[in-house]
């Protein structure tokens, strides 16, 4: 659809967008090649033994131009270690648990995932290649679509009913068409391939992290699914928020007792959208109250408990 200036907009013709618009489709089968632009160091073969990590020199590549043996005799994309500090012992990255307090690999994680939402699609680290022999690495795929279709093992559950009401529930959760039904929920639509896109990064212990690209590691081509049209107004997972903004967040919201500030405020710190949900969401973790099943009745009435000043009497208990 990019060929369409606004100019083109008042005298658009049928056999216009339907060329547009096969296209498109065209290159939804055909796959498109993704982006992701990252200070990196390219290293051959030969340079891994020669060059020590002081040495390395980087500069803004992008990966996926990397991928799939495209650029044959490159071996490695470095990271900058000291940007990204590498595990310093094995047992630091040898499972989720401890890879979750390794903060080069969180910084890194986080920084590789906002790249490629940039330019165009998500990606996530799905955890380590159980396949390979050394098991450390991890595994980024494509975000959207990396997950064939399965078929339902569940004959009976193959044909899904769903809720025809909005009504939630009932004391005893057994209203008809409610809450024992399946909620109808906005999800991709997993249907078709699924998309192959993907990389792996490995690392070598207080060395660095690097992109494997020896034996023609990785894809770099989108398939099955789409380009974000512009990624301005794509929401920004939480998971990509650094504990900064966060932390901004939290402080607004408390000072303005309004998520919609804090929503804003990053928006034009950063750029980045956040919903109001988002917002809120991220206040309750950050408070610890996110277990808690208190709704605003129940937080009325403990501010009525705990107050002096505001006498009151309950009538009867609240549901
Ligand atoms: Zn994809």
């Amino acid at each position: 659809m990019n060929s369409i200036t606004p100019e083109d907009t008042l005298s658009v013709d049928l056999d216009l967008i339907q060329r547009e618009l096969d296209d498109n489709i065209r290159s939804l089968s055909e796959g498109w090649k993704g982006s992701i632009p990252f200070e990196c160091c390219v290293l051959h073969e030969d340079d891994i033994a020669n060059i020590s990590p002081p040495n390395l020199i980087f500069s803004e590549i992008d990966i996926c131009e990397y991928l799939s043996g495209n650029k044959y005799p490159a071996s490695r994309l470095v990271f900058c270690p000291k940007t990204y500090p590498p595990p310093s012992t094995v047992d630091a990255m040898s499972n989720k648990i401890s890879s979750e307090k390794c903060p080069g690999w969180i910084n890194l994680r986080r920084a590789l995932c906002l790249s490629a939402l940039k330019s165009g699609c998500s990606i996530i680290s799905n955890g380590s290649n159980g396949v390979s022999r050394d098991s450390a690495n991890r595994v980024f795929r494509c975000g959207i679509n990396h997950r064939g279709n399965r078929d339902d093992d569940n004959p009976t559950m193959a044909i899904k009913q769903y809720r025809t009401t909005s009504l939630i529930n009932d004391r005893s959760n057994n209203r008809e068409n409610g809450k024992v039904l399946n909620k109808r929920i906005k999800v991709t639509d997993k249907s078709g391939p699924s998309c192959k896109f993907q990389f792996t990064v490995k690392w070598i212990v207080n060395t660095y992290f690097f992109v494997e690209l020896r034996l023609r590691s990785g894809c770099c081509i989108h398939t099955s699914h789409s380009r974000f049209l512009s990624t301005d107004s794509i929401p920004l997972p939480t998971r990509l928020l650094t504990s900064d903004e966060v932390e901004n967040i939290v402080h607004v919201v408390n000072a303005t007792s309004n998520h919609g500030s804090a929503r804003n405020f990053i928006h034009s710190k950063t750029g980045n959208i956040i919903s109001l949900m988002k917002s809120a969401y991220l206040c309750r973790k950050h408070n610890s109250d996110d277990q808690s099943a208190k709704d605003d009745i129940l937080f009325m009435m403990e501010n009525l408990v705990k107050s002096k000043d505001i006498s009151f009497v309950s009538l009867s208990d609240v549901p």
